[in-house]
């Protein structure tokens, strides 16, 4: 998987994933933020109001104690008694303090007189050393206020005396101070009230009264009175006024503000009590969300993981060739443009190399698709094996394959790496059983030395491979700028034929041929013309080859072969001899048009003869070879043209059963009186005589040529000597001359001299 592809799957998956997982984890965490939240302020709230509770029930507590002790403070006799200058004491503790305690579980009690000085002490267990000064103090502010309340409510009257106010006397409501304090340490409750008399009382002057202080433990009864009030529960008396989880604390203090302990007792707290119901309930939400989004991660990782993969998948797919496995063309490009500029600024130089399997059509049609592939397959490997690390091996199409080799030392370097790639391709590669030979030919561009554009260098590279190809295959070329123009001039040639077919500017010529005899014509060679427009003549030595290059061939053949078979007609008996490519036999319907062709101009076939050079063999073209033999067996004449041309022309002559032989013309511009030349020709007529074909020489030029060839009985002779090419009007008017000769033609005694002027071509 290409790093890229694995990078943008990560930046999917963490686009999608993160901001996922950091959704879902704020999402739960202020779900539980707002649950904690809401069930800590119910929390909060219920343990104030049971605060509020407690305070009111110490209230009515502390209130139902004043209403206890206004018996004995809103009292006559005990007005008078605690006001006479030496009090009662008995009768203070039977009626008062003793009886309150008695009735009322008041187990202390202090009688302040007017002065604020301890009048009397009681305490059920007869003790004195509870009343310290500390508890003084603590009881001072309360009975302070009882004081000055007494005393604010004593309103002068017109005669001048002091009344005490009626709403405190008619009402039995006393002027009493409650709070707590603590005695040893345990808390009491205790109530101060002024002792006033029921009975209206006027007074001279506003004095202060005598004050009871009155206390109860905060304890027992005491306490569970306040807990049934307040219904809470776990009421209990601690020192420690801290609070804890669920146990709530009403503070204890003394009127001058001491702490002096508090009141704990087990709160209720709706907020947790139901956050500890509904925990499990989210706990088993946030699980189950946990395992979602887990789930939704792993997911989304293997989706984006598969995403990576068939995205790596499908860029590898676009940049590489899928039988070989080596970049394209696209990826080859770019790569190339990347070492260039990598490259750019270094003294080495970068050579881009062109590569062409010699003849790899012919492996496929002769041993199929899946050996041609084997094949590529193969030659790619090599490649890969033999090219330096740093450099890049491509396929660029069907048999061509393109490699970039950077840093290269020198040009003798360049050369040992290519001699390598040939030495590698030229090993034998096992198809199966069998041992195939592939050759390479190879274009060279080297940058910056013929460029530093990759359009530039690719296209160089391309003009040296076809240089390399023109020039006999499994070679290599380096781009020279004389090739360039080879191409260009190519380039232009090809266009102008095309529009020459297209304009109907290509001719024919027509070249006789005589019997041995010399007095007959018997047959004449189509020879394609090419006159353009300002005069100038183009040798079909030149245009063929362009049009068989780039296509053209096909159609020019057929043109050929209908204007051809049209103009048989004025020539009766004779017959038409049309040169074909190699090319135009790979067509595949190459047989059916030359059998229409024919037809419609209704023209037998044995008077057509089909000269092909043995070209045709290159590459064990079979396809070729099958086609040639319909056309024999339809009727249709085959030559061997140009025989002795080329290297292996004997072998070919076992291989198809031509009708006919074309000696080629070196063999007779040789002779001149060479005995070996000549003991060669010979040699050849009788070797075709033996194989039963109609010799034809061609290229007799002199009178000396056509005697030899008469006296070894050649079948049929072409030559300038007889005739040059002819127009259409020129073979017209010399076929009447030359038929109309009385010596017949040539003859023996060679009286005829050829006409070379006015319609020769
Ligand atoms: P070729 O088929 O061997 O044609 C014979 C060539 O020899 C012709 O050249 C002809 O003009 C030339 N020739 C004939 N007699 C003599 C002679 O006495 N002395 C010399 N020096 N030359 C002689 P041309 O017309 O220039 O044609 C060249 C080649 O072009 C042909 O060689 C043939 O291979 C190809 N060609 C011409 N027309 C066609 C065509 O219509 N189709 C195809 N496929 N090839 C063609
Ligand atoms: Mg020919
Ligand atoms: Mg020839």
């Amino acid at each position: 998987m290409n790093n890229l592809s694995i990078n943008s799957g990560r930046k999917i998956a963490g686009a999608i994933v993160v901001p996922m997982v950091i959704i879902v984890v704020i999402s739960v965490f202020g779900i539980f933020g707002v649950m904690y939240w809401s069930a800590h302020l119910s929390d909060r709230n219920a343990e104030q109001s049971q605060h509020t509770l407690i305070a009111g029930a110490m209230q009515l507590s502390q209130n139902y104690l004043v209403k206890q002790q206004t018996g004995v403070v809103i009292w006559e006799e005990a007005y008078h008694v605690v006001n006479q200058p030496t009090p009662n004491e008995s009768w203070i503790y039977n009626n008062m303090t003793h009886w309150l305690y008695q009735n009322h579980g008041f187990t202390k009690s202090i009688l302040f007189d007017r002065e604020c000085d301890v009048m009397n002490l009681y305490a059920r267990d007869h003790t004195r050393t509870w009343a310290t000064e500390d508890l003084m103090d603590d009881l001072q502010p309360a009975v302070a206020k009882v004081r000055a309340r007494y005393i604010s409510s004593m309103k002068k009257t017109p005669s001048g005396l002091y009344r005490f106010a009626p709403e405190y006397s008619d009402t039995r409501r006393s002027i009493a101070e409650t709070g707590v304090v603590s005695i040893g340490g345990r808390p009491h409750l205790f109530t101060a009230a002024a002792v006033v008399p029921q009975i209206l009382s006027i007074s001279k002057n506003r004095r202060p009264p005598v004050t009871l202080v009155s206390l109860v433990p905060l304890e027992g009864e005491k306490l569970n009175d306040i807990a049934e009030m307040s219904r809470l529960n776990g009421f209990v008396l601690t020192d420690s006024p801290t609070t804890r989880a669920g146990a709530g604390r009403y503070l204890l203090h003394s009127p001058r503000g001491r702490n002096i302990g508090a009141i704990g007792w087990n709160t209720k707290l709706p907020g947790s009590q139901m956050l500890n119901r509904i925990t499990p309930f989210l706990a088993l939400a946030a699980f189950m969300i946990t395992m979602v989004v887990i789930a939704v991660i792993i997911f989304t990782r293997q989706m984006t993981k598969r995403l990576a993969r068939s995205e790596a998948k499908a860029v590898h797919t676009a940049r590489h060739d899928a039988l070989s496995g080596l970049p394209n063309r696209t990826s080859f490009h770019a790569l190339l443009t990347d070492s260039l500029q990598k490259g750019t600024g270094t003294s080495r130089n970068t050579a881009v190399v062109y590569i062409d399997l010699d003849h790899f059509k012919d492996i496929n049609d002769t041993l199929g698709h899946s050996a041609g592939d084997m094949v590529i397959v193969a030659v790619a490997q090599r490649l890969k094996r033999v090219i330096p690390d740093t450099g890049i091996v491509a396929r660029i199409s069907g048999d061509e394959f393109a490699m970039v080799i950077r840093d290269c030392e020198s040009d003798e370097w360049l050369e040992y790496i290519l001699d390598q790639v040939q030495d590698e391709i030229g090993r034998p590669i096992m198809i199966g059983r069998r041992e195939l030979f592939a050759s390479l030919s190879m274009g060279v561009a080297v940058a910056p030395r013929d460029g530093d554009d990759p359009d530039e260098l690719l296209r160089k590279a391309d003009i040296a491979l076809y240089d390399a190809k023109a020039n006999g295959r499994s070679r290599r070329s380096f781009f020279e700028a004389h090739m360039e123009h080879h191409v260009q001039s190519r380039d232009r040639m090809s266009r102008e034929l095309r529009l020459a077919l297209q304009n109907d500017e290509l001719d024919l010529a027509y070249q006789p041929q005589c019997d041995t005899g010399g007095r007959r014509i018997v047959s004449v060679e189509v020879l394609a013309r090419w006159t353009k427009d300002d005069g100038t003549v183009v040798s079909p030595s030149q245009f063929i080859p362009v049009a068989e290059e780039t296509g053209l061939i096909n159609e020019l053949g057929i043109w050929v072969l209908n204007k051809a078979c049209a103009k048989a007609h004025d020539w009766p008996g004779m017959i038409v001899a049309v040169n074909v490519s190699p090319n135009q036999f790979k067509h595949p319907r190459f047989v059916e048009k030359v059998m229409a062709i024919l037809a419609a101009n209704n023209l037998p076939p044995q008077r057509l003869e089909i000269e092909v050079t043995e070209s045709v063999f290159a590459g064990r073209n079979d396809s070729v070879l099958k086609a040639l033999r319909r056309l024999k067996n339809l009727g249709v004449k085959v030559a061997l043209d140009d025989f002795g041309s080329g290297y292996s022309s004997l072998s070919y002559l076992r291989r198809f059963p031509f009708d006919t032989l074309k000696i080629d013309r070196d063999f007779l511009s040789g002779m001149n009186g060479n005995a070996e030349a000549e003991a060669i020709l010979v040699s050849i007529i009788q070797l075709g005589k033996a194989l039963g074909m109609t010799i034809v020489a061609e290229g007799i030029e002199t009178v000396e040529q056509l005697r030899f060839l008469q006296m070894h009985e050649c079948h049929r002779m072409q030559g300038y000597y007889i005739s040059r090419p002819l127009s259409d009007a020129g073979l017209a008017e010399f076929l009447t001359e030359f038929n109309g000769d009385s010596t017949g033609g040539f003859g023996t005694d060679f009286s005829y001299q050829p006409r070379k002027a006015g319609m020769i071509f």
